[in-house]
């Protein structure tokens, strides 16, 4: 869609107002409204001003005046505004370079795309997200600064009774919730809700279930689209799953690890590359795999240190990936495995459908630094034929010490990632793709999250220690 086009659209949907949005760094939408009257042809090229030294981790206040500029091609109609009111996603510049500033993680996207034509290796990469979440009837936490406390209440609702109160009679046991029909799932309507207002959004939606953890948790999947368009698609989709929850007076968490002794939420992303629509995963390889596929199995398992410092970006993210939750240890691939890193599905035989599951990632992940670091390292990886060494196909979590001992393994902190990045980072510099500043300002912002969580009581230390 063109500037004239979205002008058409907002006329056409009768639109009073517009609403400017952009994701931050860490991956959160941001948003201004401007009335319906404002947006002329100029204001796609002019762009609204903003204070970029209030947005997390970008400018100094000395030097905060930033653009935001609307992507026409992005413009919808908001669901949940009692106005009319479309949206649209607006990539930033900086004012007086005139240039896309290098910490807006949409341009970091563009420029990772620019770079993987440059290299005539392909032309487009496809992404395919599995984001998990939880819905919770109520989460009390105290948010001042000294605060160690907080309540999660997981019982599920009762949208399928239409009772009062709480069904205590049917309850997900843990790790059961895979996937048993109504009562016990009793978040069936409301996902249908979150499905039927994703595909109004233009979203397409191929599957939607409960997911294993007991306490709510389900998952809505995507058809793959290509890089920046799923990117944006996972904006609007957590926009939608947080706005319908709180529609029904619940909330929704992307949070990787919200319960103890229960399955995590984790955001598998299935990922290839293609040439002049053809695909090119697809080979005589292991798992029908190319040789080019391996390579890049080979990238990432060579700089997952560095990547998960962007796909698994929280501390609670090291929470999800321990043994026995279906979360991935192992730095391995396999066609079956799910307890490993990579795995290739085998559920079609078409070369098309040929691609690389990643199964470590979280829905915490801001999605346009997330494929962007997994797309890099794969193409470091084909660059520099990297050997993903052999396929594993046994439980990679009943392996004995000597064995697991043969085979990498994830960082089990956020700490451990931010090290690894600190240190192999060159293989994002490619191109421009990632700049050094962008690097720094991650590395701190994240460094002061790991100690903002060291330097407090934690409530789990109350229960080992106040009575000894
Ligand atoms: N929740 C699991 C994880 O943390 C995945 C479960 C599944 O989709 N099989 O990755
Ligand atoms: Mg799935
Ligand atoms: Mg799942
Ligand atoms: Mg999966």
């Amino acid at each position: 869609m063109t500037a004239k086009e979205a002008i058409k659209f907002i006329e056409e949907k009768g639109a009073k107002l517009v609403d400017f949005r952009f994701s931050d760094f860490l991956g959160q939408w941001q948003h201004t409204t401007v009335p319906a009257h404002e947006i002329t042809e100029d204001i796609f090229e002019d762009g609204l001003g903003f204070d970029g030294s209030s947005i997390r981790g970008w400018q100094a206040i000395n030097n905060s005046d930033m653009i935001m500029l609307p992507d026409p091609a992005t413009i919808k109609m908001d669901p949940y505004t009692e106005i009319p009111t479309a949206y649209m996603i607006c990539n930033i510049f900086d004012p007086i370079s005139k240039e896309r500033y290098t910490k807006d993680p949409r341009n970091i996207a563009a420029k990772a795309i620019k770079y993987l034509q440059s290299t005539g290796i392909a032309d487009t990469a496809f992404f395919g997200p599995e984001a998990e979440f939880f819905i919770f009837d109520n989460i009390q936490y105290d948010t001042t600064k000294n605060s160690s406390y907080y309540v999660v209440d997981t019982e599920e609702g009762n949208w399928n009774t239409g009772a009062e109160g709480h069904n205590l009679g049917y309850k997900i046991r843990p790790k059961e919730g895979y996937f048993p029909v109504p009562p016990l799932d009793s978040l069936f309507n409301l996902r249908n809700e979150m499905v039927m207002t994703m595909e109004e959004q233009g979203l397409y939606i191929e599957n939607s279930h409960h997911e294993v953890a007991s306490g709510g948790q389900c998952e809505i999947d995507m058809r793959f689209n290509d890089m920046i368009s799923m990117a944006d698609d996972l904006q609007t989709f957590k926009y939608i799953v947080k706005n319908t929850a709180c529609k029904y007076g619940k909330s929704a968490t992307f949070m990787p690890k919200p319960l103890f002794e229960d399955n995590g939420s984790g955001m598998h992303v299935h990922q290839s590359l293609w040439k002049d629509g053809q695909p090119l995963f697809a080979g005589e390889e292991y798992a029908g795999m190319s040789e080019m596929a391996l390579y890049y199995i080979g990238g990432i398992i060579k700089h997952a240190h560095t990547i998960a410092a962007f796909t698994n970006p929280t501390t609670n993210s090291y929470k999800r990936l321990v043994p026995g939750f279906e979360a991935p240890v192992s730095l391995a691939y396999s066609s079956r495995n799910r307890s490993a890193s990579l795995r290739i599905p085998m559920y079609s035989p078409s070369p098309k459908a040929k691609r690389v599951e990643v199964r470590f990632p979280d829905p915490m992940a801001n999605p346009y630094l997330a494929f962007t670091v997994m797309m890099m390292a794969g193409l470091d990886g084909i660059q520099n034929k990297i050997d993903p060494g052999e396929p594993m196909d046994k439980n990679l979590y009943d392996l004995d010490p000597i064995e697991l001992s043969s085979i990498p393994q994830m960082p089990s902190s956020l700490e451990q990632a931010i090290n690894a990045l600190e240190k192999d980072h060159d293989f994002l510099l490619k191109g421009d793709v990632f700049t050094e500043d962008v690097i720094a300002s991650w590395v701190e912002w994240k460094r002061d999250e790991i100690s903002g969580l060291n330097s407090r009581p934690h409530p789990y230390e109350f229960f080992m220690y106040y009575d000894n």
